[in-house]
């Protein structure tokens, strides 16, 4: 097939141009949903689609459009897209790739005057990464009708609801249900991001192909034990939460890892010791408990037999145990279709790509309840993201747009 490029210049000038708003003296970037910064961020991409004479426009939830003109092409769109909010002194490219990645594709197709067949539209997500209302992924849930209208009582920090973040844009919260679309309203979805993991740099490949984004279990646990004196209380008398805690925190690590799923993670990321005194045997410690995979049967396994050690040690030590289950996000499997067509068009373009999932979340995993939906990988440098050190070689960020805008032109011709 045609390869098109796009203008590698231009994509390079752009990220170099948003990572300014919002900037930090760390050098990072935060810009958090819907604040002046957000909206700055979405007004210069306005503009620039403006001046490439793209047509523009926000939703109810903020999220914004731009639409190619690709001659009279009708039905369903082709929609590509990503976010520009970030989490506190994030990194550039986060999001931001995509966004402006999509946006150089649509120049590129206008420029071009490739014949299609479909609408090409980007869309920029509001609120992926959950900074600033707790749930996250508000825009591209939004799209799929998954946002309660509750949800819009939610507040930040400061006590801001999003329905009133939403009015301060001048937006309508009440038309939040105008915003979601049924299955057959949209043709294929794509999104291009950076990895925020390290196999792609560790492999030296260039592109991934997205294989699906996993699903994340969530639970509280609890072990209660006796609060005691730690100066009177004999070793052999005491009922220590921590320890017991301690060794269920090891047994995660060493049951996920012994499971023999590769792609398989366990973590205890969070958990407070009470009372948490230097001299108090630990009464109770509270912690979180996650597993992430691309199977539900997977999950399903890993989470009982987890389970299942935590209360063999609970038994042994005499400690109390509880659990409960906070949220369950289930995996979300990418086209086979699309896959095969990015991996025939980072082929095409010479070049090195391998199949991997996505560990992460994204709109994406939303957009694919409605619509075939793939998602194109670029290495992260150490694989480290949400971070100032976030960092993508420009030369991968134009192969990653190159990709998409390919992929575009199969999925729409
Ligand atoms: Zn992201």
């Amino acid at each position: 097939m045609t390869v098109l490029h796009i203008r590698r210049e231009r994509l390079l000038e752009s990220i170099r141009e948003l990572s300014c708003i919002g900037a930090t003296s760390k050098g990072g970037v935060t810009r958090f949903a819907l604040t002046g910064e957000d909206r700055q961020a979405r007004e210069w991409l306005q503009a620039r689609a403006k001046a490439h004479d793209l047509d523009s426009h926000f939703d109810a939830v903020g999220n914004l459009f731009v639409y190619c003109r690709a001659d009279a092409a009708g039905g369903p769109p082709v929609l590509v897209g990503s976010h520009v909010d970030t989490v506190p002194d994030g990194g550039r490219y986060d999001g931001a790739l995509g966004v402006l990645a999509g946006l150089e594709s649509l120049i590129s197709l206008q420029e071009s005057k490739a014949q299609l067949s479909r609408p090409v539209w980007l869309a920029v997500w509001t609120e992926e990464e959950g900074s600033r209302f707790r749930n996250g992924l508000i825009g591209s849930r939004a799209f799929i009708g998954e946002v309660a209208p509750t949800e819009l009582d939610d507040a930040d920090a400061q006590g801001i609801t999003l329905a009133s973040a939403l009015r301060n844009w001048e937006l309508e919260p009440a038309q939040l249900t105008e915003v979601a679309r049924e299955p057959g309203q949209v043709h294929a979805y794509v999104e291009l991001h950076i990895e925020q993991g390290a196999k792609l740099d560790a492999a030296g490949l260039q592109v991934g192909v997205v294989t699906g984004i996993v699903g994340i279990r969530r639970y509280d646990v609890s072990v209660k034990g006796q609060a005691n004196h730690a100066g009177t209380t004999p070793m052999h008398l005491r009922q220590d939460a921590l320890v017991a805690a301690a060794q269920m925190v090891q047994s995660v690590e060493q049951l996920v890892k012994a499971s023999g799923h590769a792609d398989a993670v366990g973590t205890v990321g969070k958990l407070s010791v009470q009372p948490g005194g230097v001299n108090v045997v630990p009464g109770q410690v509270d912690f979180s408990l996650e597993v992430r995979d691309l199977e539900t049967s997977v999950m399903d396994e890993l989470v009982e037999r987890i389970l299942s050690k935590f209360r063999e040690i609970a038994d042994t030590r005499n400690v109390q145990l509880c659990w409960e289950l906070t949220s369950d996000v289930k995996p979300a499997p990418l086209s086979r279709e699309i896959r095969q067509t990015i991996a025939e068009v980072a082929s095409d373009l010479g070049y090195s790509w391998q199949d991997m999932p996505s560990g992460a979340g994204h709109d994406a995993q939303h957009l694919a309840c409605i619509c075939p939906t793939g998602m194109i990988f670029v290495p992260s440098k150490d694989g480290i993201s949400h971070s100032p050190h976030e960092f993508t070689a420009d030369d991968n960020c134009v192969r990653g747009a190159n990709v998409l805008l390919n992929t575009i032109v199969q999925l729409a011709k």
